[in-house]
Formats: structure tokens, sequence, C-alpha cells
């Protein structure tokens, strides 16, 4: 089944619903957006050639033209690869020719313009006012589509190395989105999902069930994401729901304490893709309610491996709260989830080993790139590369990326638990925790910390405060204080910028301070 079906349903069906908004302005019901879809789809197949199969790369900050164009896309059997809008162009060319795409859509397609494309690769204004009006006839059906047709490449964020475009099919999408209902909630015609993230990562893949149950799309007039404007819109249109990565619920509490506002008009924040500390989580719940979801899933298993629902995050009478809402859950439905030791042997529950996951989300393997598909994906089980453990009733506790555990004098660390006792400290803002090569402890703990505003604490401080909790080989070794931690797009903190900014400040002659 082509995804993009559920559009044509849902203007068969509503087709006077609201389905496009611009900040609080609808732009477009359900007729008009696929009205929209139809003459894009045209666009694409007549003007540009775009044939089924053929990968149309996006690379822009949100907006409305965002989603008319994935679904022109997936209207004609194409493939869409969403680019992140924070990488530098340089880094989108190649994921561009990587991808080998055919058209490239920017806001007014002249962004790469000092960069060569790839040949036979046409870079097209995508935006309303800035694109040339092109004889093309709509494309009134979308193309018929196996299950296993590829609909989105979807780039990982490469925290750990090199890019891989993780194929995705049609049949992926549907199946991640059922999981929606299941694990999450159920959507229905007055709710609204709001794109506070890329659409290019969660925020985006989130679509497809608020599309199949006729519900509105809200992307913000900043094209940002900006904690007030959000809080406006979701009060005056209400029942608004929203992916974000934990950093982002922690800037959108800051500014819900800050200005007073409760929650109205927010049904649901998604929150994953990163950790989410325990710290960050009871200001969330304190500024927001019981208004919190957890997912973990990564691009390979979009949005699906294991889910925490509303009641399990929010219910802090629980005697096991602090444990429960540290896990990232049950599995989804959709999907088995294994914890294994490195002979592929399932661990018993209590013991960390890497999280592997087989189901119907999982994708169809890396694009063009046989060596990392065969690494990846064994007998129908993707290797995560995440370090987790099982309790007894088949709760997921993650601990680490595998390439991210510190070994120190033989004892595995866990950057996590770390972090978790540090982000708890009052004077820490935020808090990152790697691993530097060592002669005599093979590994030591470094901890980069910002500090929050108009507070101390030295190296001494934080660790007389984590050995309260903590056993002692754990704590840093090293301490970096630093006035911001280094963010990639999706607001996850690549471990690699961090070994590099530590190096470079130890190559400026400036000494961590050892404790
Ligand atoms: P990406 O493919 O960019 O979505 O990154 C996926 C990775 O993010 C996963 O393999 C995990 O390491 C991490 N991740 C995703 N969701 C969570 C979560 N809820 N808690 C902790 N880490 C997560």
């Amino acid at each position: 089944m082509n995804i993009a079906n559920w559009l044509d349903e849902a203007a068969n069906r509503w087709p006077e619903r609201p389905a496009l908004y611009r900040g609080a302005t609808q732009i477009a019901d359900y007729r008009a957006l696929r009205k929209t879809v139809r003459e894009l789809a045209g666009v694409l197949h007549d003007a540009y050639g775009v044939q089924p199969g053929d990968r149309v790369a996006l690379f822009m900050y949100n907006c409305c033209e965002y989603l008319e164009w994935l679904y022109a896309i997936w209207w004609i059997g194409a493939v869409a690869v969403p680019i992140n809008c924070k990488l530098h162009v340089v880094e989108a060319a190649r994921i561009v020719e990587d991808a080998q795409a055919r058209v490239l859509l920017t806001d007014n397609g002249h962004v790469f313009s000092a960069i060569e494309l790839p040949v036979g690769c046409k870079e097209i204004a995508a935006l309303r006012n800035l694109r040339t009006p092109l004889p093309a006839r709509p494309v009134v059906t979308p193309k018929v589509c196996a299950s296993d047709t590829l609909a989105w490449i979807f780039y990982t964020s490469g925290t750990t190395g090199r890019s891989k475009g993780a194929m995705l099919t049609h049949g992926n999408l549907s199946a991640m989105s059922l999981c929606y209902p299941v694990e999450i909630e159920s959507v229905s015609g007055g709710d609204a999902l709001l794109y506070a993230a890329p659409i290019s990562h969660g925020a985006g893949l989130y679509n497809f069930i608020f599309i199949r149950s006729g519900a509105a799309h809200i992307v913000p007039e900043s094209r940002a994401f900006d904690p007030s404007e959000i809080f406006s819109i979701a009060s005056t249109l209400g029942r608004v729901s929203l992916f974000a990565a934990p950093t982002m619920v922690k800037r959108m509490s800051e500014e819900a304490i800050r200005s007073g506002y409760g929650g109205n008009g927010i049904r649901t924040i998604v929150y994953g893709g990163a950790p989410m500390y325990l710290a960050d989580l009871r200001i969330a719940l304190n500024a927001f309610g019981p208004r919190l979801v957890q997912i973990y899933g990564q691009g390979e298993s979009p949005m699906t491996i294991t889910a925490l629902n509303r009641e399990a995050v929010g219910n802090r009478s629980r005697p096991d709260w602090e444990r429960v809402a540290s896990s990232v859950g049950w599995a989804q439905s959709c999907v088995e989830v294994k914890v294994v030791d490195s002979g592929f042997e399932p661990v018993a529950s209590g013991l960390p080993g890497e999280v592997v996951v087989r189901g119907a989300t999982v994708m169809k393997g890396y694009w063009r790139n046989e060596v990392a598909t065969r690494a990846a994906l064994v007998d129908g089980w993707l290797r995560t590369g995440d370090v987790g453990y099982f309790d007894e009733t088949g709760m997921l506790t993650l601990t680490d990326r595998s390439k991210d555990v510190i070994i120190s004098g033989g004892s595995n660390i866990y950057p996590r638990e770390v972090e978790e006792v540090l982000a708890a400290h009052p004077a820490v803002e935020e808090v990152a925790v790697i691993g530097e090569p060592d002669d005599e402890w093979g590994e030591i703990v470094v901890a980069i910390v910002v500090l929050r505003t108009g507070y101390e604490a030295d190296a001494v401080a934080l660790n007389r405060w984590f050995t309260k909790t903590m056993a002692s080989f754990k704590k840093p070794k090293r301490y970096l204080f630093v006035a911001e931690l280094p963010k990639n797009g999706y607001g996850k903190i690549p471990k690699t910028e961090l070994r590099r900014l530590f190096v470079d400040t130890k190559d400026r002659g400036i000494s961590p301070l050892v404790v």
C-alpha cells in the first residue's frame, strides 16, 4: 500500500476538515491539501521527469510546503530523502550525492548554487511564493505500491560516524504509524500535530497517523523551535500534540515555568531520541502535568522499539516511579525486542547486552551500503548499537550506546548513569560524559558541564555530590566547564564532537582540572 493513500482517503472522507495551519492560521482543508499534492505530483513528474523509485531530497526548515511535497513525492511512487536542515550545505550535498537524488527541494532553489550537485540532480524552489508555475497535469490518484516499496531514506544523525541512509518502506511507515494509537493514544479529527522539531526526523515521521485520522498539522510561523510560540498556538487551537527531543522539553519547561503557562491546549508531548534525565522529567511534569509519553526508536526502526505511556511517565505516586521513569518502557506492539550478548544469545533479565529488534518497522537495509546492512541486520534482527537490560516484567532500561561505554580499570561505566547523577545537582544546567584514553586506567571518566547562570560549583563540589549516591570509581576524573554543549540539528549531543571539544581544549593549553 502506498502511504499516500491515507491522504487520499482522508480527503474523500473529510474534505472540509482543517488540514494545514501556518501558526494558528488555517491555510488548507483536506480537499485543498490533496489538490496541491496532486498538482505538485504533476510538476515532479511532468516538469522534472521524476519516476517511481527516483529520489527527491528536501533540505529546508519546516514549512507547510514540506508536507505538501512529501505527499507529492509518494503520490507518484518516488522516494523522499528529508535532510536535516541544520546541516552545512556541504554535508547536505554529500547526502544528495549518496542518495543519487534527481530533484532537490530547497526554499528558493538557490541554496546549493556554489556547490556542484551530482549530474542529473536539479535544485528547485519549494516555497509557494518562490516557485515558478510550470505546465503539468495534476496526478489524480496515488501510484500503486507494494508494502516493501521504498518510501523514505532516513539519514542517521551520524553521532558515531558517517551518516547512513536507512531505507524505510511504505510498509515500515504504516506499521510505525499504527503503533501510535496502541502505544500512545488514538487520534481523531479534533487533534493536531505541531511540528516543533525537524520534519526530517521524528516530528515528520508522526505525520502519517494524523493524516490517516483526518487531524490537523501545524507548522509554527517561525519555522523554528520557540516554546512561547508553541504555547500560544496550543492555547488558541487546543488538542495539540508534538514530538520533542529531551533538550527541547527542557527548554519548554523552563519557558512554561518562567511565563506561568501550565500546558493549556497541549494534549501530549512525546519525547525520545536521547536520554531524558529524571531531574528534567520532574521539572517537565511540574510544568505540564501528566502530558508526557516516551518513545525509544531509531531511524532504522523509526519511533518504534519501546514506549512508556502517560501513566507510567506521570504517576509519581508509584513507589517504583524513579525506576520506571528512567527506563524506556516496554516493547511496542509491532516489534520483538531482545537483549543479547556478543554471541547474539539472549541474556538473563537484569544483565546488560545489546538491544536488538525485529518486526514490521525494521528498515530494509542501508541505501547502497551492503557492508553496513550486513553488520546491522542479522537474521532479520536489527542491531541497535544500544546497550540496555530488561527487568522481569520486560521493561527495558538503556544504559548507553555500546560505543560510548567507558571501560575504566576493567569496569564498565555507563555515561548515562554518571550524567543522571550530575544533572540532578542544582548548579548543573547540562552535562555530558565521555571516556578519555588513559595510560593507567585504560579510560577515565570526563564530565563536560554547563553551569546554571548565577550558580557555582567546581569539580570537588560535584564529586562530593556524586559520591553521595554513586560508587567512587565511576566519578569523573576530569571536568571541563563550558558555556554550552554542542548539539546536532535533532537536539542530540554528538559524543564525537564532545571528544573533539575536549581534545581542542587540551590542545589550546587549558588543562582540564584533574581531581
Ligand atoms: P536516531 O536514529 O537519530 O533517531 O537515533 C537513535 C538513537 O537515539 C537510539 O539508538 C538511541 O541511542 C537514542 N534514543 C532514541 N530514543 C531514546 C530514548 N527514549 N532514550 C534514550 N535514548 C534514545
